[in-house]
């Protein structure tokens, strides 16, 4: 099987850095709760566990002086929660994260209703509604916009990890159905460049080759934006963890392959999965 690989894909900046961040002060302190999982991948969580690095569910579960948000953020009240209590900070919000919490601050506090677009279950999601105090709600799909507008002036942020044209097609939603009422919309395109980027490359690949497969977390937002936009090219795609999940019967009739990785996933399981799918025949 001959691979080719997308040519933006895997770690990102934003992960890369909280993960330096937070294995340091790991090193600094011996050990460091993190709010939730660092990132949304396995491989990763177990390293960082290696370095003394411990998973919180929440402030109630931390038990080192040491607390560490993840690339996700969080909200506000948690770090006042956080600081309240004694405990040290250690902020590994992506800045671009960061730059979506403070327009969707913003924009409440220049009179908007926000319209969050983002998995609701999402850590980044919840995150950013903290920043809202109240005055926003979150549609993960066009398709569950809400028949009323939630206030004369609304305004839009995205997920970091969102798809340019399911933002766009959320826009078009709103303006068919809510702007004939609407005083002022306003949107702020908070979707990062390596999502960008990666997205564009995975879908680049995908219309050259027989299969894809997207290396990522189950859980890994920006991992699904990639398998949705490799799917929507018709290219069967399919995606792994790891090696272990790659099936013999995905490659058959194909001679070509092309691998991409969420942002979270990374070099050596991108290259162990890599080496795996060049022995199918
Ligand atoms: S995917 Fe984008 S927003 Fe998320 S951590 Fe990476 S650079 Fe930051």
């Amino acid at each position: 099987m001959e691979v080719f690989l997308a040519e933006h894909m895997g770690f990102c900046f934003g992960v890369r850095r909280a993960q330096e961040m937070i294995e340091a002060a790991a090193g600094e302190h011996g050990s460091v709760s993190t709010l939730g999982p660092l990132v949304h991948n396995r491989q990763v969580t177990d390293r960082l566990t290696q370095s003394g690095v411990k998973v919180a569910r929440s402030l109630d579960d931390v038990t080192e002086p040491v607390v560490a948000v993840s690339a996700h953020g969080t909200p506000p009240n948690t770090v006042r929660e956080a600081e309240r209590r004694g405990l040290r900070l250690i902020d590994g919000t992506c800045p671009f994260v960061g730059k979506a919490q403070e327009a969707a601050r913003d924009l409440v506090n220049a009179g908007f209703a926000v319209v969050i677009f983002g998995d609701p279950n999402h850590t980044e999601v919840k995150g950013i509604l903290g920043w809202c105090d109240g005055k926003a709600i979150v549609v993960p799909d066009p398709d569950s916009l809400p028949a009323r507008r939630p206030g004369s002036k609304v305004g839009v942020v995205s997920q970091t990890t969102q798809n340019a044209a399911n933002l766009q097609a959320l826009v078009a939603a709103i303006v068919t159905r809510w702007l004939p009422e609407l005083a002022e919309l306003r949107v702020v395109n908070t979707i990062c460049y390596a999502s960008v980027h990666r997205q564009e490359a995975a879908e680049a690949l995908a219309r050259r080759v027989g299969v894809m497969v997207v290396i990522g977390g189950a859980d890994s937002a920006n991992t699904a934006r990639l398998r949705e936009v490799c799917a929507r090219t018709g290219t069967p795609t399919f995606q792994v963890e790891d090696s272990d999940d790659l099936r013999a019967e995905w490659f058959v009739g194909h001679q070509t392959a092309g691998v991409t990785a969420g942002a979270s996933t990374p070099d050596w399981v991108i290259a162990r999965v890599t080496a795996r799918i060049r022995e199918f025949s």
